[in-house]
Formats: structure tokens, C-alpha cells, sequence
């Protein structure tokens, strides 16, 4: 039997169920490896109450009645509000705030049984790409601790790879799910826009924060995701009203060696688009003679190679790849930061000081309380964030930009749909490079922002993706494969990325010394 901090989501719940260990014994075990908060990736930790809940859950399983998930852990991004843990969305304007009640995800995977580790480190608001925004300090990735751990989920991800937790929430407003989850080796899917509540979830950009897991495996994702989602109709007014489903159950193997020669559309092979622009013959193709590993759109060939190789790979199970096009995906990085920052603006403008949160001890008036609580609260980040949403916003700028992002990303969102005629899923890189040195994009939020470009259109199209891991590159840090999905095709995205972690072992790979 592995050890119980090796185990995936799937043999925890397994093993719970046949009592071969209990969920007190697991959640001692989790708590007992986070000590001393390896990697930062913790913000507030209660051992006592994660162990009354393991012990709810042993009772719940002796007595029969165990929910789908009873007793596996989980720890929770601190973006979703909790009741039992501080809330801070990594910003010090919420230092020891405490909710009155559980955002909804976290109550759902409660129903299902799962026991809370703790809640985790993240970028201020979930806002950045490397997790050195957060008010309360970087985390740093598993595999090479003088590295990012990417973000805004960066303790999710790190702390599952260290092994920390088995499990976790992310939200994904950009690539935060899957760019961390490629960073750190693990897997991790933001759903459709809609399909989880963002109920309790710290708005940052209300159009398109996602919540997703992350776990090390799709097999996990999907157990994971099938407890999460669902409507809300009354507590989020983009609650998609579909019923939830069961995210595992396409799953099973099908018969033969080439089990995607038949998962496509009417029983043909499953066809995986892949867009010139970002991994064909293009122009984004050519190397950049000053730099041979690196292309002239900044991707690194290590990348490339592995993004290839995991291709190839899927094409042996019968998989058919056809070039599709995304021709405005190029356009994403302004239309995103254009897009959130305005909605982040008005989302944030609820720290005022009144009604929860930090207050600035000293001021004259109303408006000065105001200006020092915010000039004291947030980091830089936000501020920046802030003032381009509140001038994009602003008259005679709505127009020139709010606007115009608006449309360009109908348009994304339109080209993804011709995309999906000719293909079943869409593949692609997750980032640019794989995970860079603390302190080396810290001060440039530009050079953050550019290693969005392969996450930010799927965003903003408001479609189901996700991150596998499909090898190392050339430091031995982690790459990442991207998967992206029709809408609502959650259950194929997911059974696809089954498929080639059942002939892989990429997703198991462990760093030295977890
Ligand atoms: N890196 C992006 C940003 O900084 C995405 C963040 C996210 O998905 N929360 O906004």
C-alpha cells in the first residue's frame, strides 16, 4: 500500500471506504507533513478543526451514511470564503477576516464528505502569474524552490506536488488553475463559465472567474469536479441552470490499443485541433536566431518539443490531428487586461474600510478614511489594476477600449466555435516557458502578463480547459499540456486527458525530496 500521502484522491476515498485507514489517521498524516509551512503555501491552518471534521467523517462511515468523498482532504485557495478559516485573498486589506459563511464550492465538497486542510496561499485577489503578489509572501515551486510555483493558485499547486494535500480548489480568472497546475506537474480544469458557483468567491473579474480542482490526476479532477458544480441560481446570477453531472464517467477504458481511434464524433477518431498560430508551420514557428531554445513569440523549444511529443503520443491511441485556426487569440493579452482590470475596479471598490476589513487607524474625513485604508490595503498590483479599470472605464475611454475588448473577444470566443467544426478538442502549450526564478518578473507586471497568451483565450471565450503534465524541459521543471473543450464537454475533456495518463506517468512524477 503506498504511503498515505502519496495517494491520489480516487485511492483515499477507496481505501476510507473499506476502512483500511481512517480519515482521522489521513488527516493527521497531511497535517503533520505541513508543518512548519513548507513553501509558504499555507495562510491560515487549524489543526483542531480539520481533525473534528475527519472524525464527523469517521463516524459518518462507521455509521454508513459516508458522502461520495467522505474523509479525503482538501485545502482551500484563499479566495473562497470559509466560516472555520481566516479569508484574506492574499491581500492584507482582509488580514483575519473571518466570513459568516462558506462559499458554495466549499460547502459542496463538504456535503461530499471532504475534510478541510487549511486555506492556501495565493496572488492578492488572484491577481498574477507567479504568486509573488500575495500580501503574506511567494510561494515557491516543489521542484526547484528558488523557482515560482506560477499563480494566481500557486499554494494550490505547490502544495499538492509537495505533497502537502491530496487535493484543491483554484479559481481560474486567466490561467490560474492551469498555468500553477503546469508549473508544479500536477493536473488541474477550470470548468465552463458557470458550471461552479462563484458564491463566496472574492470577486476579481466577475465575467470570468471559474473555480476548478486540482489534484495530480483527471481521474481525481473529475471525481473532484463532479462535487463542485451544479446551479445556484439564487446566490450567483451566472449560474449556468444545467444539471450537474457525472464528470467520471467516460472514464472507462474502451476495448483495443487504440482506444481514441473511436471517441469522436459518431464513432470516428477523436480529432484534436491544434492552431497554427500557436504550434504549427506559422510565423510564431520561427527561432529566433539571438536565442536557438527560445522562438520569436518567446516560447521556449523545450516546451514546444514536449507539447509535440505529448501529441504524438495521442496520436498512437488513434487520435486524428488536424491545424485549426485561432486568428485572434493574439489579441487576448490587451482584451483580458483590459477586461478585468475595469471589472476588478468596480469589484474592489467594496474595501472601503466600512463594511469589513482593514481601516486606516488615522484620517481627517470620510474621503481621506477611504484613501487610507486603500493606500494602506492593497499591494501594487491591485492599485495598478484599479486605476487601468477605472480609466478604461471612464467617458471617452469606454469606447476607445472597454468597448473595443469587448468585441475582439466575441470574436476569440467565435473563432474557438469554427475551431470546434473541424475538431473535438483543442490542444496547445499552457505557458510560454516553464516556471521562472523568483524575483525575475517581479518588477515587470508586462513580462507577467505576456506569459499568459496560451490561457487567456480560453477565458475569455468562458470554455471548459485544462493542464496535464507532460514531462520535464530541459531544468527539470515541469511542462504542462493544454486541453480546451466545447462548452459543457467537461466529461470528454476530462476522459481524454485519462487516456494519456493511463499510458503515461508524467502526472506521478514526484519532486526530489516530497
Ligand atoms: N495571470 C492572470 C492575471 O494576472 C490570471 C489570473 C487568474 O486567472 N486569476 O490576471
Amino acid at each position: 500500500m503506498a504511503d498515505l500521502h502519496d495517494m491520489t484522491v480516487a485511492e483515499l476515498a477507496a481505501g476510507l471506504k473499506k476502512k483500511d485507514f481512517s480519515a482521522v489517521e489521513v488527516a493527521t498524516r497531511f497535517l503533520a507533513r505541513m508543518g512548519g509551512n513548507p513553501h509558504n503555501a499555507f495562510l491560515d491552518i487549524h489543526s483542531e478543526t480539520t481533525l473534528a471534521q475527519a472524525q464527523a467523517s469517521d463516524d459518518k462511515i462507521a455509521k454508513g451514511n459516508a458522502g461520495p468523498l467522505e474523509g479525503v482532504p482538501i485545502a482551500h485557495k484563499d479566495i473562497f470564503v470559509t466560516k472555520d478559516f481566516a479569508t484574506t485573498a492574499g491581500s492584507k486589506i482582509l488580514k483575519d477576516y473571518r466570513s459568516p459563511f462558506d462559499a458554495t464550492v466549499v460547502s459542496k465538497l463538504r456535503e461530499a464528505g471532504m475534510v478541510t486542510l487549511g486555506k492556501l496561499n495565493c496572488d492578492e485577489f488572484a491577481m498574477g502569474s507567479a504568486n509573488e503578489n500575495s500580501a503574506y509572501g511567494a510561494v515557491t515551486n516543489p521542484w526547484d524552490t528558488t523557482r515560482i510555483p506560477g499563480g494566481s493558485s500557486g499554494g494550490s499547486a505547490a502544495a499538492i506536488a509537495a505533497r502537502l494535500a491530496p487535493a484543491a480548489t483554484g479559481t481560474d480568472t486567466g490561467g490560474s488553475i492551469r498555468q500553477p497546475a503546469a508549473f508544479c506537474g500536477i493536473t488541474g480544469i477550470k470548468p465552463t463559465y458557470g458550471r461552479a458557483s462563484r458564491y463566496g468567491m472574492v470577486a476579481f473579474a466577475s465575467s470570468l472567474d471559474q473555480a476548478g480542482p486540482m489534484a495530480r490526476s483527471a481521474e481525481d479532477c473529475a471525481l473532484l469536479l463532479s462535487a463542485m458544480c451544479g446551479p445556484d441560481l439564487d446566490r450567483d446570477s451566472t449560474s449556468l441552470n444545467v444539471a450537474n453531472e457525472d464528470f467520471s464517467r467516460l472514464l472507462a477504458v474502451p476495448a483495443g490499443d487504440k482506444p481514441l481511434a473511436t471517441a469522436g464524433k459518431d464513432g470516428g477518431p477523436l480529432r484534436i485541433g491544434v492552431p497554427g498560430e500557436w504550434l504549427g508551420a506559422g510565423s510564431q514557428m520561427a527561432f529566433d536566431s539571438g536565442a536557438p531554445a527560445r522562438r520569436s513569440d518567446g516560447t521556449d523549444i523545450e516546451v514546444q518539443r514536449r507539447i509535440e511529443e505529448a501529441l504524438a503520443h495521442y496520436a498512437s491511441l488513434g487520435a486524428e490531428l488536424v491545424e485549426v485556426s485561432l486568428p485572434q487569440a493574439q489579441l487576448s493579452i490587451p482584451v483580458y487586461y483590459i477586461v478585468c482590470a475595469a471589472e476588478a475596479s468596480s469589484n474592489l471598490s467594496r474595501f472601503d474600510g466600512v463594511k469589513f476589513g482593514h481601516r486606516a487607524k488615522e484620517f481627517s474625513d470620510l474621503a481621506d478614511m477611504y484613501q487610507r485604508t486603500r493606500s494602506e490595503g492593497f499591494g501594487d498590483e491591485v492599485k495598478r489594476r484599479i486605476m487601468i479599470g477605472s480609466y478604461v472605464l471612464s467617458h471617452g475611454y469606454y469606447d476607445a477600449y472597454y468597448l473595443q475588448a469587448q468585441k475582439i473577444r466575441r470574436m476569440i470566443a467565435q473563432d474557438f466555435q469554427k475551431a470546434f467544426a473541424q475538431c473535438d478538442v483543442i490542444a496547445g502549450p499552457v505557458a510560454p516557458t516553464t516556471a521562472w526564478k523568483l524575483g525575475d518578473k517581479s518588477d515587470d507586471p508586462v513580462a507577467n502578463y505576456l506569459a499568459d497568451i496560451f490561457t487567456l483565450p480560453a477565458s475569455l471565450a468562458g470554455l471548459p480547459c485544462m493542464s496535464i503534465p507532460v514531462g520535464l524541459g530541459d531544468m527539470g521543471m515541469p511542462v504542462g499540456m493544454q486541453l480546451i473543450g466545447n462548452y459543457l464537454q467537461e466529461a470528454q475533456l476530462l476522459s481524454v486527458a485519462h487516456r494519456f495518463q493511463q499510458v503515461t506517468a508524467f502526472h506521478d512524477a514526484t519532486p526530489e525530496g516530497a
